[in-house]
């Protein structure tokens, strides 16, 4: 897996070469607001290194994304989340077209703050 893809958004984004508004960022993990908010908080946690999605997840990859999901309870919190069980947050991965994924870098959405943002 090639560690940058000089074509991919988000490896620009981690390359500085398109602005982004940091949530996180340290030697492999990067987290930054979504542009298009669809949740009074929204921000996405990225792996630096470029895998395109979870369908190219090996093994390999497990610390790292352990790494990414233990993280992600703190930021949402740190990002105005409100506690858990009466706040809380939604955590997404779309994977391929079938998934809904537009940007072919994995990602992770989170996703939380007061309803009515939320449906079911
Ligand atoms: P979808 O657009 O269906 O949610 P993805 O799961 O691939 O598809 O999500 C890509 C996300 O990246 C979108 O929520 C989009 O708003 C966000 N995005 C696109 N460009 C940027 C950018 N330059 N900075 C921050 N977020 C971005």
């Amino acid at each position: 897996m090639s560690p940058s893809d000089p074509q991919c958004l988000f490896c620009k984004i981690v390359e500085g070469k398109i602005p982004s508004r940091k949530v996180y960022e340290d030697e492999e993990i990067l987290a930054f607001h979504d542009i298009h908010p669809w949740a009074p908080v929204h921000f996405l946690m990225i792996p630096k290194a470029h895998i395109p999605s979870m369908a190219q997840v090996e093994p390999q990859h497990a610390a790292l994304l352990g790494r990414l999901m233990t993280l992600a309870p703190r930021l949402a919190l740190q990002e105005g989340c409100n506690p858990y069980p009466a706040g809380g947050f939604r955590m997404v991965v779309n994977t391929g077209a079938e998934g809904g994924q537009e940007v072919p870098h994995l990602h992770v959405h989170v996703m939380g703050g007061p309803r009515p943002w939320l449906k079911g």
